[in-house]
């Protein structure tokens, strides 16, 4: 062959080579976007217009991960579960629908949920309504509280009418008390003022309940975000939209450090009493300082309802929680029961799968979670042994000697 052949070749094959780049470019080519820059060169600097052409509007902002992570599905949890934290079938009607209890019991045995507690009973006849329909058929698989009625709260007699009433609802079968976030942030007194966590008028109803050895499971306050101003800084921007009335910022609301100054100050005065502070005591953003409540107030437990998102994503932080306090942390969920809600949460506690959504994202924020796979030790204690622990302390009905 003659140098120039090759050479005449040689530029025939760059031809060929050059056509086919440009048709495999071609192929590439997002196949609808209009906008995207038409046949340029790939720049590796940012385009200074980006920000013109991002339009979507957040609510339409739907992001799949494109991660490839093993995927451990738990239906059963490992452990017979005891959930601590529930509203099904309750007095005040939290979840809106009613489920036939046999329902119920179905979700429960597929799950391996041996227990719940519904934490909203109410009192007086409301109470027995739940205690009929829900505790006498199934007296085995579900417990209820029962609540304060501050509409009295003005009365002198307040506080021995209350502990009337609580000795009442005890009798009739609740095994303790829920206190709801309005005690702080919404109930007042004739004189319009709110009535402080600590107050001392519900003093002897604390007590009582040490007396009885029954628990007070108590909402105080909220997460973090809800006491910030609802901008593009809050990282619960889209659930606060959705509910304006979960938003406490501003000067009409007590402050979230003294909303959980006085609850902390009512565990303090009630040494006999055992509190559950709900929601990991309201700061699961803040494990260190629930860690240092923790130290402090030995009469106090955890539950860890609807926060799964926030403990979730600080697996490390949070596998150090429940090392630390293997024998205060109890299981609940405040979600309608549900198997696929169930499995969600033991994936959470018992699997190392990683970056997975928390049970009702994107509800409370656009981040995932990973799984703690928690040792079979601390797993059991936190499924079942720590609350029958605490449940065993009851001490059977106050007859008339109170
Ligand atoms: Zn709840």
């Amino acid at each position: 062959m003659f140098p120039n052949q090759i050479v005449r070749r040689t530029q025939i094959l760059r031809i060929l080579l050059f056509a086919a780049v440009l048709a495999g470019l071609a192929a590439c080519k997002p196949a609808s976007n209009e906008q995207a820059p038409k046949d340029q060169a790939i720049t590796y600097t940012a385009d200074p217009n980006a920000s013109k052409r991002m339009t979507l509007l957040l609510k339409d902002f739907a992001p799949k991960s494109m991660l490839h992570a093993s995927v451990h599905e738990v239906p059963r949890a490992k452990f017979p579960v005891i959930d601590v934290h529930n509203h099904v079938n309750d007095a005040v009607g939290i979840n809106g629908t009613e489920l036939p209890p046999a329902e119920v019991i179905r979700r429960m045995d597929a799950a391996n949920v041996q227990k719940i507690v519904i934490l909203t009973g109410m009192w007086g006849d409301k109470l027995q309504t739940v205690i009929d329909k829900m505790v006498k058929p199934y007296p085995d698989r579900f417990m209820v509280f029962t609540q304060i009625d501050y509409s009295k709260i003005d009365d002198p007699n307040f506080a021995t009418e209350s502990v009337a009433q609580l000795d009442d609802a005890v009798r009739r079968g609740a095994r303790g008390v829920k206190v709801l976030k309005d005690l702080g942030l919404g109930v007042k007194d004739k004189s319009g003022k709110l009535i402080p966590v600590d107050d001392p008028r519900l003093d002897p109803i604390w007590e009582e309940c040490g007396k009885l050895g029954i628990p007070v499971a108590i909402h105080t306050s909220d997460p973090e975000a809800f006491f910030t101003p609802i901008d593009n800084h809050n990282e619960r921007y889209e659930e606060l939209n959705q509910n304006p009335t979960w938003s406490f910022y501003g000067p009409q609301f007590p402050s979230k450090d003294t909303l959980l100054a006085q609850r902390n100050h009512m565990f303090e005065k009630h040494p006999h009493t055992k509190f559950i502070a709900l929601h990991v005591a309201n700061w699961p953003e803040n494990l260190d300082v629930v860690s240092s409540w923790l130290d402090k107030y030995p009469n106090m437990l955890v539950e860890f309802g609807a926060r799964q998102a926030e403990l979730g994503r600080e697996p490390r932080r949070t596998l150090k929680f429940f090392r630390d306090y293997q024998d205060r942390i109890l299981f609940g969920t405040d979600s309608e029961p549900e198997t696929a809600m169930y499995a969600n949460y033991f994936r959470w506690l018992e699997t190392p799968d990683e970056y997975f959504p928390y049970w009702g994202y994107p509800g409370q924020g656009r981040w995932e979670i990973y799984g703690l796979e928690l040792p079979d030790s601390i797993l059991e204690k936190v499924y079942n042994k720590n609350a029958t622990r605490l449940f065993a302390e009851f001490k059977g009905a106050s007859g008339n000697a109170k």
